[in-house]
């Protein structure tokens, strides 16, 4: 059984770690908040006291950090990740951050010999504890083929995307499109209301017709006909307004990279920004329905 460094132990790392001990695992667990790394202890890990305990001897070494010079740090500083493996190791990167970054450090990696790849997830906390998680992963071919098996232990799907940066491309590309339907579904369901409609009754209309989508399905964002969706619950995350923020932040900048004319993604990213600013911070992203109604005041007293 391949030994594993996680490193980054959050509201997602926790979990995906925990499923690593849980196959059999020997995993070494480090993240800057020394009550996580207990936490994880407690459940089978090894505590480590920095980056550099955790990664050295390792087999394989995954990190779920917040953002992309978090992810530069760890691995490129002097005392980071690459400053310490051998070159039969695998590192895996399963946080959201730039693409740029993803493939810088991809290529500082590759020139030392060692195997990466970009591995961001789609599914939240409730997926990184059960192990469905989708992992979308950019890398060489053999790389891949390192990662996969340890990746399978965390997740139900594990797709091959491309290149470096390609996972991470997958990611932000994956959730401008979430941004946008359910912003959408939400505009649909205020006006449902204003026009009279029940809304349970409107649901059972869309989601058997061509307005079907995700948003509305699986996450309906009024409450009532998804009984596990935040809506239920006062908009409790979930999937919190800032980190939807921060995805449709990442796809603009990818889109201004690369020409690519990003309208409704535009939109998207300053509706979320207003959301977050005039008091959606603490909520679940499908709050934006309060916000769109007006009626945020109401969502935050619960
Ligand atoms: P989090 O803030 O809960 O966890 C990040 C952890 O990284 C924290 O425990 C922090 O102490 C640790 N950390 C930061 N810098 C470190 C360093 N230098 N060394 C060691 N540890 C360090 O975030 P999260 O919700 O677990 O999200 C992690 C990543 O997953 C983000 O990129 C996020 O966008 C992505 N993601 C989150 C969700 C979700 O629902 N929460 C879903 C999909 C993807």
């Amino acid at each position: 059984m391949a030994e594993i460094a996680f490193i980054g132990l959050g509201n997602m790392g926790s979990g995906m770690a925990a499923n690593l001990v849980k196959a059999g695992h020997a995993v070494r667990a480090f993240d800057l908040n020394a009550d996580a790394v207990a936490a994880l202890a407690a459940k089978g890990a090894r505590a480590t006291a920095d980056v550099a305990g955790a990664v050295s001897g390792a087999d394989v070494v995954v990190t779920m950090l917040p953002a992309g010079p978090h992810v530069k740090s760890v691995y490129l500083g002097a005392d980071g990740i690459l400053a310490q493996v051998g070159e039969n190791c695998v590192l895996i990167d399963c946080s959201t951050i730039d693409v740029a970054t993803a493939r810088e450090v991809a290529a500082a990696a590759a020139e030392g010999g060692v195997a990466f790849v970009d591995a961001p997830v789609s599914g939240g906390v409730a997926a990184a504890e059960a192990g469905t998680l989708t992992f979308m992963v950019g890398g060489p071919d053999s790389a891949f083929e390192c990662a996969e098996a340890i990746l399978q232990k965390m997740g139900k799907a594990v797709i091959h995307a491309g290149d470096a940066g390609a996972g991470q491309a997958a990611k932000i590309c994956n959730n401008m499109l979430l941004g946008i339907h359910m912003i959408g579904t939400c505009e649909a369901l205020n006006l449902a209301k204003k026009l009279g409609l029940d809304p349970q009754r409107f649901f059972d209309i869309a989601s058997k017709a061509s307005g079907q989508n995700w948003s509305l399905t699986s996450y309906c964002p009024a409450p009532g006909p998804v009984p596990s969706a935040p809506s239920n619950r006062d908009y409790q995350p979930g999937f919190a307004a800032p980190m939807m923020l921060k995805d449709l932040n990442l796809a603009i900048d990818a889109a201004d990279s690369v020409d690519a004319k990003t309208l409704l993604g535009r939109e998207a990213q300053s509706v979320y920004q207003s959301f977050v600013n005039e008091g959606g911070a603490e909520l679940d992203f499908s709050g934006v329905i309060k916000w769109l109604a007006g009626e945020l005041d109401d969502a935050r007293s619960g």
